[in-house]
């Protein structure tokens, strides 16, 4: 039987049709409109955040960010989606990578200061929790405070993820995040910036609307970025289940970790993290383990993925490049095998005895 890497969740349909029920009672389809503020109101109060402004995908969530925050030298991590990297490219941004840490995976701080003690004019950090694993929040604090560079948090990974009760959103000056189906908590396409400052929140707010301020007065050139009431909809159905789908998450990734500990190494966590368990990441030893594990998973039609890989800055290989050791060696090394709400313990244990009986 197929194991799916990853697998959408499906919106109850009966509930989902009550909400597009009253899209056309409306008559309100997309602009700002009543499911929309409904939607943002929820999510606000779900993930514990303010200034959380809705738009149509995790990358335009990114670009937004950098024009509300007039970014126009970033420095990056190599070891992320290529969404992070090409955004900044997209958006005629200087761009360059310094290296992650090699028990997190994560953006290095230490890297970056030594990144930015050699450019002054880099005014922007854009790093990524990578797979819901937050970055080290405190040092990249530090870091803005003394260098005065913004910090923008690629947190598509990390919906629901909080460091002590403190949504690991509320940090940086702006947190995006993506609703892309294959993510734990979905609107078909979508995303949400969450600003640190109302200000920001509000000229963004304009910008992706061509602009346009609230009673239509042209401020400055934006863009259209807006997410539309059927796609609200959906985000409104599975909100309603999204304890559900994190908990069950998390236990998957529990198991799998409880399972893995003796024969991988897997990411450090961040101290007093929870897990949303949105991917499940193991480390072999090189090369020739991770295609032998690849090997025996095809065999048993267990789909996994090299994630991820390539490092960045061999993708666009025109980039500065400060320090990238760790990121090239963990994008040969690192593997995510399947995790979705739809896959059982049993699964798990299946998948964790079959690298058991190979790599011991
Ligand atoms: C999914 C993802 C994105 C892009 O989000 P879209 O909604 O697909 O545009 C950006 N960054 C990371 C780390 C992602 O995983």
């Amino acid at each position: 039987m197929t194991i799916k890497l990853n697998q959408p969740i499906k919106p109850n349909l009966e509930k989902l049709t009550h909400y597009l029920a009253q899209v056309n009672d409306s008559g309100w389809y997309t602009n700002f409109g009543p499911l929309h503020q409904q939607l943002t109101k929820r999510l606000e109060v779900y993930l514990g955040v303010e200034n959380l402004l809705l738009v149509s995908n995790g990358t335009l969530a990114l670009q937004v960010a950098y024009k509300a925050l007039d970014v126009k030298n970033a420095l990056t991590t190599p070891f992320s989606f290529v969404a992070t990297a090409s955004s900044l490219i997209w958006q005629g941004i200087e761009t360059s990578f310094s290296d992650i840490d090699n028990a997190t995976y994560n953006l290095c701080p230490q890297q970056a200061k030594k990144a930015l003690d050699r450019d002054s004019s880099i005014d922007t950090i854009v790093a990524t929790h990578v797979y819901g694993n937050p970055c080290n929040v405190d040092r990249f604090e530090e870091l803005a405070e003394n260098n005065q560079v913004n910090i923008i948090y690629d947190a598509a990974h990390a919906f629901g993820v909080n460091i002590a009760d403190k949504s690991v959103l509320s940090y940086g000056d702006a947190s995006t995040l993506s609703f892309h189906a294959t993510k734990v908590f979905h609107t078909v396409e979508g995303g949400a910036i969450i600003f640190k400052r109302k200000a920001d929140y509000e000229r963004a707010k304009r910008l992706i609307n061509f602009g346009l301020g609230e009673n239509g007065q042209l401020t400055e050139a934006g863009i259209n970025a807006k997410l539309n009431e059927y796609q609200c909809a959906v985000g409104l159905t599975l909100l309603d289940e999204v304890d559900n789908i994190l908990s069950h998450r998390a236990k998957l990734f529990e198991a799998y970790r409880c399972g893995l500990q003796a024969i991988v190494e897997m990411p450090e966590w961040h101290e007093g993290a929870n897990f949303n368990g949105a991917y499940m990441p193991i480390k072999l030893k090189n090369a020739e383990q991770r295609m032998l594990v690849e090997s025996i998973l095809k065999e048993h039609d267990i789909h996994y993925r090299q994630y991820f890989s390539p490092s960045l800055d061999n993708v666009f290989d025109d980039l500065k490049v400060y320090s990238n050791k760790n990121s090239q060696e963990l994008s040969q090394t690192t593997v995510c095998l399947p995790l979705h709400y739809y896959m059982t313990t049993s699964d798990v244990i299946m998948i964790t005895n079959l690298l058991k009986k190979a790599l011991m």
